[in-house]
C-alpha cells in the first residue's frame, strides 16, 4: 500500500494536493486542482518527471522543494 502524504500545492496554493512514496524510492507529487506533476527519486534526488501549469518547472524547482519540506515538517 503506497505511502501518501497531503501536502499544499506549490504550484497552485491548493490543500488537495498528494505525495506519494513508490518503491521506496520514487515520490510523486501531484495536484487534483492544476495538473501539477513533480516525480523525484529520493536515493539520488533526481527530478525523473515535472509539470507544472503556467509556470517553468526548472527555475522554480528548488523553491517548490524548499516549500514542501517546511509543509511536511509544519
Ligand atoms: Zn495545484
Amino acid at each position: 500500500m503506497p505511502a501518501i502524504t497531503k501536502i499544499i500545492c506549490p504550484n497552485c496554493g491548493s490543500p488537495h494536493a498528494e505525495r506519494h512514496l513508490l518503491d521506496g524510492q520514487l515520490s510523486r507529487t501531484q495536484c487534483w486542482d492544476c495538473d501539477y506533476l513533480f516525480v523525484k527519486c529520493q536515493r539520488t534526488n533526481r527530478v525523473v518527471e515535472a509539470y507544472a501549469p503556467g509556470m517553468d518547472v526548472g527555475r522554480f524547482r528548488q523553491a517548490i522543494l524548499v516549500r514542501n519540506s517546511l509543509a511536511v515538517q509544519g
